[in-house]
Protein backbone atom coordinates (compact mmCIF):
# COMPACT_ATOMS: atom_id res chain seq x y z
CA UNK A 1 0.00 0.00 0.00
CA UNK A 2 1.57 3.16 -1.44
CA UNK A 3 1.33 6.08 1.46
CA UNK A 4 1.83 10.15 -0.28
CA UNK A 5 2.65 11.75 2.81
CA UNK A 6 0.59 14.97 3.90
CA UNK A 7 3.55 18.32 4.01
CA UNK A 8 2.57 17.93 7.83
CA UNK A 9 3.79 14.30 8.92
CA UNK A 10 6.54 14.35 5.75
CA UNK A 11 9.52 15.89 7.94
CA UNK A 12 8.63 13.33 11.05
CA UNK A 13 9.65 10.09 12.16
CA UNK A 14 6.09 9.09 13.16
CA UNK A 15 5.17 9.65 9.27
CA UNK A 16 7.80 8.02 8.00
CA UNK A 17 7.65 5.29 10.04
CA UNK A 18 3.88 4.66 9.27
CA UNK A 19 4.43 5.06 5.66
CA UNK A 20 7.45 2.34 6.09
CA UNK A 21 4.76 0.01 7.96
CA UNK A 22 2.17 0.33 5.49
CA UNK A 23 3.33 -0.25 2.72
CA UNK A 24 4.13 -3.99 4.09
CA UNK A 25 0.16 -4.34 3.52
CA UNK A 26 -0.92 -5.60 0.07
CA UNK A 27 -4.67 -5.32 0.15
CA UNK A 28 -5.19 -9.62 -0.09
CA UNK A 29 -7.18 -9.67 3.48
CA UNK A 30 -6.39 -12.99 4.76
CA UNK A 31 -6.61 -10.76 7.92
CA UNK A 32 -10.20 -10.14 8.40
CA UNK A 33 -10.79 -13.85 8.97
CA UNK A 34 -8.66 -14.00 11.98
CA UNK A 35 -10.16 -10.44 13.38
CA UNK A 36 -12.66 -10.46 16.49
CA UNK A 37 -13.61 -6.91 15.74
CA UNK A 38 -14.55 -7.78 11.94
CA UNK A 39 -16.42 -11.15 12.65
CA UNK A 40 -18.52 -8.99 15.42
CA UNK A 41 -19.36 -6.31 13.12
CA UNK A 42 -19.15 -7.13 9.71
CA UNK A 43 -17.98 -3.73 9.18
CA UNK A 44 -14.46 -3.01 6.32
CA UNK A 45 -13.46 -0.14 8.85
CA UNK A 46 -13.44 -2.45 11.87
CA UNK A 47 -11.13 -4.97 10.07
CA UNK A 48 -7.37 -5.14 10.11
CA UNK A 49 -7.10 -3.25 6.31
CA UNK A 50 -9.49 -1.04 7.08
CA UNK A 51 -8.33 0.34 9.94
CA UNK A 52 -4.72 0.90 7.98
CA UNK A 53 -6.74 2.77 5.14
CA UNK A 54 -8.37 4.97 7.79
CA UNK A 55 -4.68 5.72 8.98
CA UNK A 56 -3.56 6.21 5.29
CA UNK A 57 -6.44 8.62 4.73
CA UNK A 58 -5.25 10.23 7.97
CA UNK A 59 -1.83 10.20 6.33
CA UNK A 60 -2.25 11.39 3.39
CA UNK A 61 -4.90 14.11 3.61
CA UNK A 62 -3.58 15.64 6.98
CA UNK A 63 -6.86 15.47 8.86
CA UNK A 64 -9.68 12.96 9.92
CA UNK A 65 -12.93 12.80 11.70
CA UNK A 66 -14.10 11.27 15.18
CA UNK A 67 -15.19 8.25 13.15
CA UNK A 68 -11.30 7.43 12.93
CA UNK A 69 -11.16 7.36 16.59
CA UNK A 70 -14.50 4.97 16.91
CA UNK A 71 -12.97 2.35 14.50
CA UNK A 72 -9.44 2.48 16.50
CA UNK A 73 -10.78 2.86 19.62
CA UNK A 74 -12.70 -0.29 18.89
CA UNK A 75 -9.22 -2.69 17.32
CA UNK A 76 -8.66 -4.77 20.25
CA UNK A 77 -4.99 -4.48 19.92
CA UNK A 78 -5.10 -8.71 19.73
CA UNK A 79 -2.29 -8.39 16.87
CA UNK A 80 -4.06 -12.06 15.65
CA UNK A 81 -3.80 -10.33 12.47
CA UNK A 82 -0.13 -9.77 12.92
CA UNK A 83 0.36 -14.03 13.13
CA UNK A 84 -1.80 -14.12 9.92
CA UNK A 85 -0.77 -11.53 7.65
CA UNK A 86 1.62 -13.50 5.06
CA UNK A 87 2.85 -9.98 4.47
CA UNK A 88 4.64 -9.42 7.73
CA UNK A 89 2.45 -6.71 8.29
CA UNK A 90 3.40 -4.82 11.78
CA UNK A 91 -0.07 -3.81 12.87
CA UNK A 92 0.43 -3.00 16.35
CA UNK A 93 3.04 -0.69 16.35
CA UNK A 94 1.32 1.10 13.23
CA UNK A 95 -2.00 1.37 15.15
CA UNK A 96 -0.08 2.72 17.88
CA UNK A 97 1.53 5.86 15.72
CA UNK A 98 -1.95 6.05 14.51
CA UNK A 99 -3.90 6.27 17.91
CA UNK A 100 -1.41 8.99 18.62
CA UNK A 101 -1.35 10.91 14.92
CA UNK A 102 -5.15 10.79 16.07
CA UNK A 103 -5.23 11.74 20.08
CA UNK A 104 -3.16 14.85 18.22
CA UNK A 105 -5.38 16.16 15.31
CA UNK A 106 -8.71 14.88 16.34
CA UNK A 107 -8.86 15.79 20.15
CA UNK A 108 -11.85 13.76 22.20
CA UNK A 109 -14.34 15.41 24.30
CA UNK A 110 -14.25 16.12 27.22
CA UNK A 111 -16.09 12.64 29.49
CA UNK A 112 -13.83 10.49 27.12
CA UNK A 113 -10.49 12.37 27.89
CA UNK A 114 -11.71 12.57 31.30
CA UNK A 115 -12.84 8.45 31.54
CA UNK A 116 -9.19 7.77 30.04
CA UNK A 117 -7.08 9.99 32.14
CA UNK A 118 -9.07 8.60 35.46
CA UNK A 119 -8.22 5.10 34.05
CA UNK A 120 -4.63 5.64 33.48
CA UNK A 121 -4.54 7.46 37.22
CA UNK A 122 -6.16 4.32 38.90
CA UNK A 123 -4.84 1.13 37.15
CA UNK A 124 -1.24 2.15 37.34
CA UNK A 125 -1.12 2.58 41.09
CA UNK A 126 -1.58 -0.95 42.59
CA UNK A 127 -2.01 0.81 45.94
CA UNK A 128 -4.71 3.27 44.93
CA UNK A 129 -6.58 0.26 43.02
CA UNK A 130 -6.21 -2.13 46.35
CA UNK A 131 -7.63 0.01 47.95
CA UNK A 132 -10.43 0.78 45.70
CA UNK A 133 -11.15 -3.11 45.74
CA UNK A 134 -11.06 -3.21 49.76
CA UNK A 135 -14.02 -0.75 49.63
CA UNK A 136 -15.95 -2.25 46.59
CA UNK A 137 -15.83 -5.89 48.19
CA UNK A 138 -18.34 -4.91 50.99
CA UNK A 139 -21.21 -3.62 48.54
CA UNK A 140 -20.83 -6.32 46.65
CA UNK A 141 -24.04 -8.07 47.98
CA UNK A 142 -25.75 -4.70 47.04
CA UNK A 143 -24.65 -4.40 43.75
CA UNK A 144 -26.27 -6.26 40.36
CA UNK A 145 -24.51 -9.19 39.85
CA UNK A 146 -23.14 -8.10 36.76
CA UNK A 147 -21.16 -5.84 38.59
CA UNK A 148 -20.86 -7.44 41.64
CA UNK A 149 -18.69 -10.37 39.73
CA UNK A 150 -16.08 -7.55 38.69
CA UNK A 151 -14.86 -6.78 41.64
CA UNK A 152 -12.05 -9.96 42.77
CA UNK A 153 -12.80 -11.81 46.48
CA UNK A 154 -9.98 -11.60 48.42
CA UNK A 155 -7.03 -13.94 47.94
CA UNK A 156 -5.30 -16.19 51.15
CA UNK A 157 -1.32 -16.02 50.38
CA UNK A 158 0.70 -19.02 51.33
CA UNK A 159 4.01 -18.90 53.28
CA UNK A 160 7.08 -18.32 50.74
CA UNK A 161 10.37 -20.20 51.90
CA UNK A 162 13.58 -18.74 51.97
CA UNK A 163 16.17 -19.05 50.02
CA UNK A 164 19.78 -19.04 51.20
CA UNK A 165 23.17 -19.18 49.55
CA UNK A 166 21.94 -18.91 46.06
CA UNK A 167 23.83 -17.60 42.86
CA UNK A 168 20.93 -16.69 41.13
CA UNK A 169 18.43 -13.82 41.05
CA UNK A 170 15.69 -12.68 38.59
CA UNK A 171 13.79 -9.77 39.02
CA UNK A 172 10.15 -9.68 38.87
CA UNK A 173 7.63 -7.52 37.33
CA UNK A 174 5.01 -7.36 40.04
CA UNK A 175 2.42 -5.89 37.36
CA UNK A 176 -0.12 -3.16 38.92
CA UNK A 177 -3.87 -4.74 38.37
CA UNK A 178 -2.45 -8.16 39.16
CA UNK A 179 -0.28 -7.35 42.52
CA UNK A 180 -3.71 -5.82 43.89
CA UNK A 181 -6.58 -8.19 42.00
CA UNK A 182 -4.94 -11.74 41.94
CA UNK A 183 -2.39 -11.45 44.70
CA UNK A 184 -2.21 -15.23 44.79
CA UNK A 185 -0.37 -15.20 41.05
CA UNK A 186 2.85 -13.43 42.08
CA UNK A 187 2.57 -15.76 45.61
CA UNK A 188 2.43 -19.10 43.66
CA UNK A 189 5.49 -17.79 41.12
CA UNK A 190 7.41 -16.98 44.24
CA UNK A 191 7.13 -20.19 45.78
CA UNK A 192 7.63 -22.31 42.35
CA UNK A 193 11.08 -20.41 42.36
CA UNK A 194 12.14 -20.61 45.92
CA UNK A 195 12.05 -24.12 45.66
CA UNK A 196 14.00 -23.96 42.25
CA UNK A 197 16.38 -21.99 44.33
CA UNK A 198 16.25 -18.64 42.60
CA UNK A 199 16.01 -15.34 44.53
CA UNK A 200 13.30 -13.19 43.10
CA UNK A 201 13.53 -9.78 43.54
CA UNK A 202 10.71 -7.45 43.32
CA UNK A 203 12.18 -3.30 42.97
CA UNK A 204 10.00 -1.34 45.03
CA UNK A 205 10.90 1.78 42.37
CA UNK A 206 9.64 -0.02 40.03
CA UNK A 207 5.86 0.14 38.74
CA UNK A 208 3.55 -0.09 35.78
CA UNK A 209 5.36 -1.28 32.56
CA UNK A 210 4.09 1.29 30.48
CA UNK A 211 1.22 -0.90 28.81
CA UNK A 212 -2.02 1.10 30.63
CA UNK A 213 -0.69 4.43 29.40
CA UNK A 214 1.19 3.78 25.66
CA UNK A 215 -1.90 1.84 24.53
CA UNK A 216 -4.37 4.39 25.69
CA UNK A 217 -2.06 7.01 23.30
CA UNK A 218 -0.53 8.76 26.27
CA UNK A 219 2.75 8.09 24.43
CA UNK A 220 5.08 10.19 26.36
CA UNK A 221 3.35 9.10 30.13
CA UNK A 222 4.66 5.33 28.58
CA UNK A 223 7.91 5.84 27.51
CA UNK A 224 8.39 7.68 31.04
CA UNK A 225 7.51 4.54 32.83
CA UNK A 226 10.16 2.52 30.79
CA UNK A 227 12.54 4.62 31.90
CA UNK A 228 11.63 4.56 35.29
CA UNK A 229 11.88 1.16 35.15
CA UNK A 230 14.98 0.58 33.58
CA UNK A 231 16.30 3.07 36.37
CA UNK A 232 15.23 1.01 39.28
CA UNK A 233 16.48 -2.41 37.86
CA UNK A 234 19.45 -1.44 36.54
CA UNK A 235 21.91 -1.34 39.81
CA UNK A 236 20.51 -4.87 39.83
CA UNK A 237 20.97 -5.92 35.87
CA UNK A 238 24.68 -4.77 36.25
CA UNK A 239 24.85 -6.90 39.83
CA UNK A 240 24.11 -10.29 37.20
CA UNK A 241 20.69 -10.63 37.58
CA UNK A 242 19.91 -13.37 35.19
CA UNK A 243 16.61 -12.21 33.90
CA UNK A 244 13.70 -10.42 34.41
CA UNK A 245 9.82 -12.26 34.71
CA UNK A 246 6.28 -10.85 34.98
CA UNK A 247 3.25 -13.40 35.07
CA UNK A 248 0.96 -11.16 33.27
CA UNK A 249 1.58 -11.62 29.88
CA UNK A 250 0.30 -8.52 28.90
CA UNK A 251 2.93 -6.83 30.53
CA UNK A 252 5.70 -9.03 28.91
CA UNK A 253 4.19 -8.05 25.75
CA UNK A 254 5.77 -4.48 26.67
CA UNK A 255 8.74 -5.37 28.59
CA UNK A 256 9.35 -7.35 24.83
CA UNK A 257 8.94 -4.06 23.30
CA UNK A 258 11.29 -1.87 25.24
CA UNK A 259 13.72 -2.15 23.13
CA UNK A 260 12.17 -0.84 20.07
CA UNK A 261 10.47 1.93 21.89
CA UNK A 262 13.32 3.56 23.17
CA UNK A 263 15.73 2.74 19.99
CA UNK A 264 16.20 6.68 19.43
CA UNK A 265 16.58 7.39 22.79
CA UNK A 266 20.00 8.51 23.04
CA UNK A 267 20.49 7.83 26.86
CA UNK A 268 18.28 4.68 27.13
CA UNK A 269 18.46 2.73 23.96
CA UNK A 270 21.16 0.14 24.96
CA UNK A 271 19.51 -0.50 28.74
CA UNK A 272 16.16 -0.59 27.36
CA UNK A 273 17.71 -3.68 24.69
CA UNK A 274 19.11 -5.07 27.39
CA UNK A 275 15.93 -5.32 29.30
CA UNK A 276 14.09 -6.60 26.29
CA UNK A 277 17.07 -9.10 26.51
CA UNK A 278 16.06 -10.43 29.77
CA UNK A 279 12.40 -10.31 29.38
CA UNK A 280 11.04 -13.10 29.60
CA UNK A 281 7.02 -14.41 30.54
CA UNK A 282 7.36 -16.95 33.66
CA UNK A 283 6.62 -19.65 31.19
CA UNK A 284 8.91 -19.02 29.05
CA UNK A 285 11.23 -19.04 31.76
CA UNK A 286 10.22 -22.03 33.34
CA UNK A 287 10.32 -24.15 30.09
CA UNK A 288 14.00 -23.90 30.62
CA UNK A 289 14.25 -24.57 33.83
CA UNK A 290 14.54 -28.83 35.38
CA UNK A 291 11.38 -28.77 37.10
CA UNK A 292 11.62 -32.33 37.76
CA UNK A 293 12.47 -32.06 41.37
CA UNK A 294 8.84 -30.16 41.92
CA UNK A 295 5.70 -31.97 42.78
CA UNK A 296 2.48 -31.31 40.92
CA UNK A 297 -1.34 -32.34 42.26
CA UNK A 298 -2.21 -33.27 38.05
CA UNK A 299 -5.38 -35.18 39.26
CA UNK A 300 -7.84 -31.55 39.35
CA UNK A 301 -9.83 -32.79 36.02
CA UNK A 302 -9.19 -31.66 32.56
CA UNK A 303 -7.83 -27.95 32.35
CA UNK A 304 -9.15 -25.76 29.77
CA UNK A 305 -6.19 -23.48 29.07
CA UNK A 306 -6.97 -20.12 27.42
CA UNK A 307 -3.68 -18.44 26.21
CA UNK A 308 -3.55 -14.72 25.82
CA UNK A 309 -3.79 -12.91 22.68
CA UNK A 310 -0.22 -10.76 24.41
CA UNK A 311 1.25 -14.10 24.64
CA UNK A 312 0.62 -15.98 21.64
CA UNK A 313 0.62 -13.00 19.12
CA UNK A 314 2.65 -10.47 21.10
CA UNK A 315 4.97 -12.93 22.69
CA UNK A 316 4.97 -15.59 19.61
CA UNK A 317 4.04 -18.43 22.03
CA UNK A 318 0.75 -19.91 20.71
CA UNK A 319 1.47 -23.34 21.95
CA UNK A 320 3.46 -22.62 25.28
CA UNK A 321 1.14 -23.36 27.51
CA UNK A 322 -1.04 -26.21 26.58
CA UNK A 323 2.77 -27.82 25.92
CA UNK A 324 3.87 -26.72 29.57
CA UNK A 325 0.92 -28.22 31.45
CA UNK A 326 0.54 -31.64 29.26
CA UNK A 327 3.98 -32.20 29.57
CA UNK A 328 3.55 -31.82 33.32
CA UNK A 329 1.42 -34.32 33.76
CA UNK A 330 -2.03 -32.40 33.39
CA UNK A 331 -5.08 -33.14 31.41
CA UNK A 332 -6.39 -30.77 29.18
CA UNK A 333 -9.82 -29.83 27.79
CA UNK A 334 -10.33 -29.38 23.76
CA UNK A 335 -10.75 -26.01 22.77
CA UNK A 336 -11.06 -24.06 19.92
CA UNK A 337 -11.43 -20.88 18.54
CA UNK A 338 -8.03 -20.27 20.36
CA UNK A 339 -6.76 -17.46 18.47
CA UNK A 340 -9.64 -15.05 19.35
CA UNK A 341 -8.81 -12.42 21.93
CA UNK A 342 -11.69 -12.98 25.14
CA UNK A 343 -12.54 -9.58 24.78
CA UNK A 344 -10.35 -8.11 27.74
CA UNK A 345 -7.68 -6.55 26.42
CA UNK A 346 -6.43 -4.16 28.91
CA UNK A 347 -9.11 -1.22 29.23
CA UNK A 348 -11.03 -2.53 26.27
CA UNK A 349 -13.71 -4.42 28.45
CA UNK A 350 -14.41 -0.84 30.28
CA UNK A 351 -14.48 1.37 27.18
CA UNK A 352 -15.93 -1.23 24.90
CA UNK A 353 -18.35 -3.30 27.35
CA UNK A 354 -20.89 -4.23 24.21
CA UNK A 355 -18.34 -5.55 22.03
CA UNK A 356 -15.99 -6.81 24.71
CA UNK A 357 -19.18 -8.97 26.49
CA UNK A 358 -19.92 -10.75 22.90
CA UNK A 359 -16.35 -11.81 22.71
CA UNK A 360 -16.10 -12.91 26.36
CA UNK A 361 -19.27 -15.33 25.69
CA UNK A 362 -17.66 -16.56 22.80
CA UNK A 363 -14.66 -17.59 24.31
CA UNK A 364 -16.55 -19.05 27.18
CA UNK A 365 -18.43 -21.58 24.67
CA UNK A 366 -15.21 -22.53 23.22
CA UNK A 367 -13.48 -23.32 26.18
CA UNK A 368 -16.10 -25.26 28.36
CA UNK A 369 -17.62 -27.50 25.68
CA UNK A 370 -15.73 -30.91 27.14
CA UNK A 371 -16.92 -29.22 30.51
CA UNK A 372 -13.16 -28.59 31.86
CA UNK A 373 -13.20 -28.92 35.92
CA UNK A 374 -10.71 -25.01 35.85
CA UNK A 375 -10.08 -22.55 33.05
CA UNK A 376 -6.15 -22.17 33.30
CA UNK A 377 -4.80 -18.28 31.92
CA UNK A 378 -1.93 -16.42 31.74
CA UNK A 379 -3.10 -13.05 31.89
CA UNK A 380 -4.59 -11.24 35.01
CA UNK A 381 -7.24 -9.05 32.47
CA UNK A 382 -8.26 -12.31 30.88
CA UNK A 383 -8.50 -13.58 34.27
CA UNK A 384 -10.88 -11.45 35.97
CA UNK A 385 -12.72 -10.68 32.34
CA UNK A 386 -13.37 -14.16 32.06
CA UNK A 387 -14.17 -15.04 35.71
CA UNK A 388 -16.91 -12.61 35.93
CA UNK A 389 -19.50 -14.77 33.36
CA UNK A 390 -18.61 -18.11 34.42
CA UNK A 391 -18.94 -20.42 37.46
CA UNK A 392 -15.98 -22.66 36.73
CA UNK A 393 -13.15 -20.76 38.40
CA UNK A 394 -10.82 -19.21 35.96
CA UNK A 395 -7.13 -19.10 37.62
CA UNK A 396 -3.15 -18.12 36.38
CA UNK A 397 -1.48 -21.60 35.13
CA UNK A 398 1.37 -21.03 37.60
CA UNK A 399 -1.60 -21.40 40.61
CA UNK A 400 -1.71 -24.85 39.14
CA UNK A 401 1.82 -25.75 39.90
CA UNK A 402 1.85 -24.30 42.97
CA UNK A 403 -1.01 -27.09 44.02
CA UNK A 404 1.48 -29.41 45.87
S1 LIG B 1 -3.34 -9.87 5.72
FE1 LIG B 1 -1.67 -8.35 5.83
S2 LIG B 1 -1.30 -7.73 3.70
FE2 LIG B 1 -3.32 -8.76 3.75
S3 LIG B 1 -4.79 -7.05 4.05
FE3 LIG B 1 -4.31 -7.86 6.09
S4 LIG B 1 -2.61 -6.54 6.78
FE4 LIG B 1 -2.77 -6.23 4.57
S1 LIG C 1 -5.34 -6.12 16.53
FE1 LIG C 1 -7.03 -7.61 16.70
S2 LIG C 1 -8.92 -6.38 16.72
FE2 LIG C 1 -7.26 -5.04 16.00
S3 LIG C 1 -7.34 -5.19 13.78
FE3 LIG C 1 -5.84 -6.74 14.45
S4 LIG C 1 -7.05 -8.65 14.69
FE4 LIG C 1 -8.51 -6.93 14.58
Amino acid sequence: MHVELHPRFADTSAGQRARELTSACVHCGFCLATCPTYLDQRDERDSPRGRIYLIKQLLETGGASAVTHTHLDRCLTCRSCETTCPSGMQYGELLDIGRGLMEREVPRGMLQRAVRSLLRFVLTRPRLFGLLLLAGRPLRPLLPASLSRKIPGRQELKPVPGVRDTKRTVLLLEGCVQSAATPRTNNATRRIMARLGIDLVSVREAGCCGAVNYHLAAQHDGLDDLRRNIDAWWAHIEAGAEAIVTSASGCGAMLADYAHLLADDPIYAERARRVTELAADVGQFLTKEDLSGLVFNTDIGPVAVQTPCTLQHGLGEPQLLTDLLQCLGFTLAATRENHLCCGSAGTYSILQPGTSARLRENKLRALTREGPAVIATANVGCQLHLAAATEIPVVHWIELLDNA
